[in-house]
């Protein structure tokens, strides 16, 4: 028996210990899955190694083995205490986080047994009494043993005689992870026997059959040993499907399954060649990155590169130096939308050795890519947020691609910020850690000023392609169409005429989706909202639907008046659907994609759409910001931004940063073949600092103005916040707890200097249930902490008996 330290999936505070029976047969290894008693029940918890003796009688047993391989390599574990510590998030929870969802009972050890276990237990003497053994008889017959098998085994009174065949190298444990109801694709693989020429000469053969051997010796190019999937050869050769079974009666082929590893780039990936020649700047940023990767040490560096400067070739050089060095590599990126590009540069350059690992991923898909991770067969992973939390033993770099991207920030569960992760996995794990962007996070930027990062600058495009030529149009000034102001200007209108004269490819942006942002009867003026969130329904004319974008409550388009029964319903504002309708009117002889979330709804459609843009059977698209962020589009010569400041109205500290972050990005798609691009804004505020500094492509200016802004209202990087946010169903109680804890923070106030309580404050009502929030600002993180621990020793009655649930988010990454 050994005392282990468990961190049980429960919402606890604290981990637990217990008693590992020496029946299991198991080290009390980090990372291993075990299930627990808690109360009257038994729950899942990880093992995070040894644990301090307690008094005996007290101790319970762990009641199962649900992974006897670790799940996560031990490097992890300070990790995940840290980030539960700083979260104020329960540790097992935030384990369960960090794992692939799906890993089941079915997770374990596989028995399999060696040659010299084939041979010993055959012929061996004294080995022959244990083959009365039911399980070693199967053993001998099958060659392995399922994990559930083993599991049975390592508990009963035969683990003994099967930890021996371990030791003497008999046997050995493999590890077989699997997920709910996956299995692993199995692929049937042939191959021409040893010895199948000479055993040949002895025997006539049907025609098929001789044909048959001529095609697998075609296929494997005469590489005897090659396994060849029987797909591939009954595709060259239709007859071998029937001459097979002769052939392997004959002993002349062998046949066997194997696993297949599904391939997560569904269609296959564009190859990008190494280019032979860096561009100065990439030399001089290399010149930095590449000795600091070898030293093996922490070390942090801001990449800032404008769009078009090649920030990933930067990103492959420094992996390949990782690489060399023995160490693996970890590169996130915002979202599916944005890794097709940046994987497809990977994938040609590290080819099987990459990993993929997002939310675009079905459980099985994204299991098989885990288990490669965690077997080290994989040493470049690409993924979204979750994927710092892959099971990389030893990363020598860790990569943010576009650092400065909301999606990095977890909004439920864990509410992470996987970029500020990346660093203090870098921290513990010795990598160097590259934050790349063309416009950085203003809290990122401020710290490579104050020497916490390296700053590295790539200031032009590759082959010195320029920038391209911004024009602001003045919505305002616009003249009015029969009433209404039109979606497109006459320069938009006029320029979009001349490129699909001259057969240039255009792309229109809009970061609203749906046709019209909302129906507004005419009757009483009451808008059309959702039934269970206090916002306006969407119109959706193809769907025929009107979709609330919170919780995605639908009703059919042809409403009436919830308020007067009123059925005259007029449309106010408009969306990506809308801009696509009013194109094909305008200019019906264009060819039109549209792309955003309604008109994708898998990664296949993605790439579909991506490749006929690219094949140019598109002349315009129109899109969310899914197509304002990393794709390279050649042949793009016009970007249209059709309402620029539509994120400037958000009462939020960030809506500055993200509208000039944004408006950079859609404005980097143009001009990057030969031909160069022009761009053309919309706006309704054309003297806002945002837009006037992306007109100039001008970081530096946008950024003083905007930090003279947070400084002056105390905003980050100058303070941080922490936002305690209450929902429930039952307002009063919401409200009650909101009121308490806002309470208990205001004297923690008075007690503290430097601690400002904004709040509590009700939010509009979402999803059927009733939100307040209460924000927390501090320059000091330490007292912040502190008054995070406070809040959660006295939470209130109404957040204790459950009927309201408290989030606590640290660094939220906005304020609604
Ligand atoms: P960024 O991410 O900084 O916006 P990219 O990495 O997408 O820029 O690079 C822009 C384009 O330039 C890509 O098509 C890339 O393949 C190409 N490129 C990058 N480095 C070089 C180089 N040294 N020589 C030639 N082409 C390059
Ligand atoms: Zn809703």
């Amino acid at each position: 028996m050994t005392y282990v330290e468990v961190a049980v999936v429960a919402p606890l505070a604290k981990t637990l210990t217990y008693l590992l029976p020496d029946r299991f047969g198991v080290a009390p290894d980090a990372g291993l899955r075990f299930l627990v008693p808690l109360g009257r029940r038994k729950i899942t918890g990880y093992c995070l190694g040894e644990g301090q003796p307690l008094d005996a009688g007290k101790v319970k047993e762990v009641a199962d083995v649900l992974s006897a391989d670790p799940l996560f390599p031990p490097s992890l574990i300070p990790f995940f205490r840290w980030i539960s510590d700083y979260y104020h998030h329960p540790l097992g929870q935030v384990v369960a986080e960090g794992l692939p969802g799906g890993l089941t009972m079915k997770s374990g050890r596989r028995a399999r047994l060696t040659e010299a276990g084939k041979k010993a237990l055959a012929e061996d003497a004294a080995l022959q009494p244990l083959r009365e053994l039911a399980w070693v008889e199967e053993l001998l017959a099958v060659g392995s043993l399922s994990p559930a098998a083993v599991r049975l085994l390592l508990q009963g009174e035969d683990a003994r005689i099967i930890r021996r065949l371990e030791r003497g190298a008999l046997l050995f444990f493999e590890q077989e992870l699997a997920g709910r109801g996956i299995r692993p694709k199995m692929e049937t693989v042939v191959r021409s026997a040893v010895g199948e020429a000479t055993r040949q000469a002895g025997l006539t053969l049907k025609k098929s059959e001789q044909k048959t051997l001529e095609s697998i010796a075609a296929l494997t190019k005469g590489q005897t040993a090659a396994w060849l999937p029987k797909r591939l050869l009954t595709t060259a050769y239709g007859g071998a499907g029937r001459a097979l079974p002769a052939l392997l009666d004959k002993g002349l082929v062998e046949q066997k399954e194997r696993r297949l590893m599904r391939d997560p780039f569904g269609l296959e990936p564009p190859f990008y060649p190494r280019p032979e020649k860096l561009t100065d700047e990439q030399q001089q940023a290399l010149d930095v990155l590449l000795p600091a990767v070898r030293k093996k040490n922490f070390d942090a560096f801001l990449l800032h590169g404008i769009t078009g400067s090649g920030k990933t070739e930067v990103y492959l050089r420094a992996a390949e130096e990782a690489i060399a060095s023995g160490r693996s590599v970890l590169v996130l990126v915002p979202e599916i939308a944005l890794a097709t590009q940046l994987e497809g540069h990977f994938y040609s350059r590290f080819g099987d050795l990459t990993a993929l690992l997002h939310s675009g991923l079905s459980a099985g898909e994204r299991f098989d890519q885990w288990q490669r991770i965690a077997d080290g067969s994989a040493m470049v992973v690409i993924g979204a947020r979750s994927a710092i939390f892959a099971p990389l033993a030893d990363p020598g770099l860790i990569v943010v691609d576009e650092e400065h991207d909301g999606a990095y920030k977890q909004e439920e569960g864990l509410r992470y910020q996987a970029r500020d992760l990346a660093l203090l996995r870098g921290r513990m794990q010795k990598s160097t850690v590259i934050l790349g962007s063309a416009t950085p996070a203003v809290t990122s930027f401020m710290h490579a000023r104050q020497g916490k990062f390296r700053l590295l600058t790539m200031n032009r495009r590759v082959e010195d392609r320029r920038l391209p030529a911004v024009a602001v149009v003045d919505m305002k000034q616009v003249e009015r169409k029969d009433g209404e102001k039109p979606l497109f200007s006459p320069q938009l209108l006029e320029a979009l005429h001349q490129n699909l004269e001259r057969n240039e490819q255009s792309l229109l942006f809009l970061n609203r989706r749906g046709f019209a942002s909302l129906l507004i009867c005419r009757d009483c003026g009451h808008p059309v909202q959702c039934r269970n969130c206090q916002v306006s329904l969407t119109l959706h004319k193809g769907a025929q639907q009107l979709v609330c974008h919170h919780c995605g409550y639908r009703i059919k388009a042809a409403a009436i008046c919830e308020h007067c029964k009123g059925g005259d319903l007029v449309m106010i504002g408009f969306g990506t659907e809308r801009i696509e309708e009013e194109l094909r009117s305008l200019l019906p002889a264009a060819r039109i994609a549209r792309l955003d979330r309604d008109s994708i709804s898998k990664r296949r459609d993605f790439y579909t759409i991506l490749n006929r843009v690219r094949q140019h059977e598109v002349d315009i698209v129109v899109g969310t910001q899914m197509i304002a962020k990393g794709h390279h589009f050649p042949a793009v010569t016009l970007v249209g931004v059709v309402w620029a400041d539509a994120g400037l109205g958000m009462p939020d500290y960030k809506a500055g940063e993200r509208t000039f972050q944004l408006l950079c990005q859609v404005m980097g798609r143009a001009g990057r073949g030969e031909k160069s691009g022009r761009v053309i804004v919309q706006t309704f505020q054309p003297d806002h600092y945002s837009i006037q500094c992306a007109r100039t492509h001008d970081y530096s200016s946008f950024l003083e103005q905007e930090l003279a802004l947070r400084q002056a209202l105390s905003y980050p990087p100058f303070s941080r916040l922490v936002n305690f946010f209450f929902d429930g169903n039952d307002e009063k109680a919401v409200q009650a707890a909101a009121a308490a804890t806002g309470a208990t923070l205001r004297s923690l106030g008075r007690q503290h200097q430097e601690l400002a309580v904004l709040g509590p404050a009700p939010l509009f009502k979402l999803g059927g249930r009733f939100r307040w929030q209460c924000l927390l600002r501090s320059a000091s993180v330490e007292k912040l902490h502190r008054c995070c621990l406070a809040v959660r020793a006295a939470s209130p009655p109404e957040v204790r008996s459950g009927k309201v649930r408290l989030i606590i988010d640290v660094d939220p990454e906005g304020m609604l």
